[in-house]
């Protein structure tokens, strides 16, 4: 039976990343009915809108979607497509797997890390409170009346941190783990100082391990967490993180895999998932047929364990692990030196993904 997928290009590098990903999971032999819809900037400049909305219907309707990168332009006012996407859908779980693989030049060739960030809460909940402002002054006026003094030339943002969002966090790690083979998951949080919001966080998140007793559970506080991950990276399994942790975590994580290049990213919503690459547009190699398409690739690795298809995904990641491995048909930031003349494009890399899969 085909898969309804809805297929996003997005703008900038976007579409030829998308479409060497979708060459190579069609490579897989899973049959796919994609429904491609519009998001982006061009999609902005040709019709007033950078996220239609068919493009979310469609979302809707066919439950998951894979995403190429879309633009932001700054001080436009044009809306993050991104966000709008977490919005409208909850995705409340941003899955990041950070594995480096042979022939990527990394100094943590051991690592191996599912990071899993809550997209909801936190201080990224855009509860801001602008230093000046008339809601500031009230606000700084009920804190002093309750004990708590703000300077008043300081700005506020409120980091809101629930029972129900933690709980669902935490035990989205814990499927995770357990549909995936892993052993652990650790927690990160910072309840030693901020007792009120990462100590419910770390209580929710012991309360919901005791119903896995076939994972094993730990927490750390996040420096330490961060240190530990550069010195034994090996020790770490899933990671699960309120959503600013999980942000900063999820490109240390991409740092120690080689870079934003390869690192992929699942999405995933009580109305829908969507898989795309960590890294954005790339907009000054728009057209150029250069850039490196594994990050989106490996999204649809995750999108095809997401579809159950797994062993279609275990051939798709084995092929695109084999081609950099061997090193030959790779794209230039794969080179030892970037003007390598033998780095091969966007297009011959998919290619070369789809022969190793073949053969
Ligand atoms: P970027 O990730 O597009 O680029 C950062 C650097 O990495 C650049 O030097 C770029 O050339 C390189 N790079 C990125 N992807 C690459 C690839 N696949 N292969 C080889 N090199 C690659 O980040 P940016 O320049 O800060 O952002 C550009 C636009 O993308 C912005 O408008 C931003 O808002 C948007 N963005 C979108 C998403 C998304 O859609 N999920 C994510 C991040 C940024």
């Amino acid at each position: 039976m085909a898969h309804d997928v809805t297929l996003i290009p997005g703008d900038g590098t976007g579409p030829e990343l998308a479409e060497a990903t979708r060459r190579a999971l069609e490579a897989t032999g899973v049959s796919f009915n994609w429904d491609l819809q519009q998001a982006g900037v061009d999609e902005y400049e040709a019709h007033g809108n950078p996220f239609p909305d068919a493009t979310l219907d469609s979302l809707k309707r066919t439950g998951v979607g894979i995403k190429g990168p879309t633009t932001t332009p700054v001080g436009s006012g044009f809306r993050s497509v991104n966000v709008l996407l977490r919005k409208e859908l909850d995705l409340y779980a941003c899955i990041r797997p950070c594995k480096a693989y042979e022939g990527v030049r990394t100094r943590f060739p051991e690592t191996d890390l599912i990071i899993v960030r809550e997209n909801t809460e936190d201080l990224y909940a855009g509860i801001e409170f602008e230093r000046g402002s008339q809601d500031n002054a009230a606000l700084r006026e009920k804190l002093a009346e309750l004990g708590s003094h703000v300077r008043d030339d300081a700005g506020i943002s409120i980091k809101p941190i629930s029972v129900f969002g933690s709980e669902r966090i935490v035990r989205a790690a814990f499927e995770y783990a357990i549909a995936h083979g892993r052993k652990r998951v650790t927690a990160g949080h910072k309840a030693n100082i901020m007792k009120f919001s990462d100590g419910l966080f770390l209580e929710v998140a012991r309360k919901v391990a005791e119903s896995y007793p076939q994972i094993e559970f730990e927490d750390r506080i996040i420096d330490n967490l961060c240190n530990q991950l550069v010195s034994r990276p090996e020790e770490y399994d899933v990671i699960v993180l309120p959503n600013l942790y999980g942000d900063i975590v999820s490109d240390l994580g991409a740092g120690m895999i080689g870079g934003l290049g390869f690192a992929g990213g699942a999405n995933i919503g009580t109305k829908a998932a969507v898989f795309e690459a960590t890294h954005g547009s790339a907009p000054k190699y728009k057209g150029l047929n250069r850039v490196n398409p594994t990050a989106l690739m490996l999204s649809g690795v995750y999108m095809l364990d997401h579809l159950e298809e797994h062993h279609a995904a275990r051939a798709l990641e084995d092929a695109i692990a084999a081609v950099i491995r061997k090193g030959e048909k790779v794209t230039y930031d794969l080179k030892p030196t970037r003007d390598d003349p033998t780095a091969v494009g966007t297009s011959e890399f998919a290619d070369a993904v789809i022969e190793e899969m073949n053969a």
